[in-house]
């Protein structure tokens, strides 16, 4: 399987405000913070035009609208933001938006989305469980987000995504099973399956320290992610990227972007840019520093780094990494570089070589960090 549709030059444009701070959370988001929405609007399309250089004439192939809760944003906010990148998006890009089911999106509201040319919309489910939510800190339930994907679906935003979590303190394989099986029923064409990360200085972290909660064993959260797998693919959910399922021509041409290192430029507070291949770019961290106008910091990877990320970032896919795509970039062969130290993980049958292109086994794909281990 070829994917077909990955995007060359990607743009990323974060949306940091949210109406709560979910319980895991430690994405660059802010409770309390839309009373700054002009200032930051404003300085959002400052940056994106005193950055038309990094464009270097292409057009983006993806859009992405990220967050915090870009939802938030009312259309005359989007309007104004798509005045300055329009001319930088490609004819049929994808351009996609996050959205939190717990915020009621009317029809006006999503056809307007739609008009402006937002043709794919992500929404943040976790879990269907009422219990399971409240641990998280999400507010909505699972009615929200089944009459918010129809609603899209029904202004005519059809690639639908939607994510749900696993590994979640006191979740089952029977809650997981029963959430895929509620969404599947719905019109959707992506599920991202993610394993729940506690990240320091989150609510949850707190709780798991104290012991107010324990995270599921490892084992147990292997077996949910085989059954989420199994199930997901049994109904036509083709497993194209670790936590990532679409329907055939569904798969997010953002994000694959990304995992085969395509150039990217983010715009807004923490935004990550990745220029020319071989620059990172990182814009202030805070909010406040932002819209300071802290400067961003730039980083030049060295050729090994550079190989090494394309790497990391492709064996997440399961089509893996074609040695004719890297050899066109580093004018080297993979086993050339990696060879030697790809040695224990190809006699663990963790990796497999065919014609020199390298793909993960089943068993590589859940214990990924093993292999990459051995290729630093
Ligand atoms: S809605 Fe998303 S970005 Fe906002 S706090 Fe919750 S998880 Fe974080």
């Amino acid at each position: 399987m070829v994917l077909q549709k990955v995007s060359e030059l990607g743009l990323y444009i974060h949306t940091p405000f949210c109406l709560s701070k979910c319980n895991y959370c430690d994405f660059p988001s802010w409770e309390n913070s839309l009373q700054n929405k002009e200032e930051y609007i404003s300085l959002l399309i400052d940056e994106i035009n005193n950055r038309q250089a990094e464009f270097a004439c292409k057009k983006a192939q993806s859009v992405y609208f990220g967050g915090g809760t870009p939802i938030l944003l009312e259309l005359a906010d989007f309007d104004r933001i798509f005045s300055v990148i329009a001319n930088n998006i490609d004819t049929g890009a994808e351009i996609s938006i996050e959205a939190n089911p717990t915020l009621s999106l009317t029809t006006e509201y999503l056809r307007g989305l739609k008009a402006l040319g937002i043709n794919r919309i992500s929404f943040g489910l976790q879990a269907k469980q009422d219990n399971l939510l409240k641990l998280l800190g999400r507010k909505h339930d699972f009615n929200k987000l089944r009459d918010s994907v129809h609603a899209a679906y029904n202004a005519g935003i059809e690639n639908i995504n939607v994510d749900i979590m696993l590994g979640i303190p006191t979740q089952s394989i029977d809650d997981l099973t029963d959430t895929i099986a509620s969404c599947i029923k719905l019109p959707i064409k992506h599920i991202s399956c993610y394993g729940l990360i506690v990240e320091e200085g989150t609510l949850l972290k707190q709780n798991i320290d104290s012991g107010v909660y324990s995270l599921p064993p490892p084992e147990y959260e292997r077996r949910m992610y085989y059954t989420a797998r199994e199930t997901l693919m049994e109904n036509g959910f083709y497993h194209y990227e670790v936590s990532n399922f679409a329907k055939k021509g569904f798969e997010c041409a953002h994000n694959l972007g990304t995992w085969k290192r395509k150039p990217y430029l983010g715009f807004g507070v923490a935004a990550a840019s990745l220029i020319d291949r071989n620059t990172r770019r990182q814009n202030p961290a805070t909010l406040k520093g932002y819209l300071k106008g802290e400067k961003p910091t730039y980083e030049k990877l060295s050729l090994e780094e550079e190989m090494f990320e394309y790497i990391m970032l492709g064996l997440r896919l399961f089509e893996g990494i074609k040695d004719e795509d890297f050899f066109n970039l580093y004018r080297v062969h993979i086993l050339d570089v990696y060879g030697d130290k790809l040695k224990p993980s190809i006699e663990k049958g963790l990796v497999n070589i065919t014609n020199g292109d390298i793909v993960l086994s089943l068993k590589g794909f859940d214990i990924m960090n093993t292999v990459l281990l051995d290729l630093i």
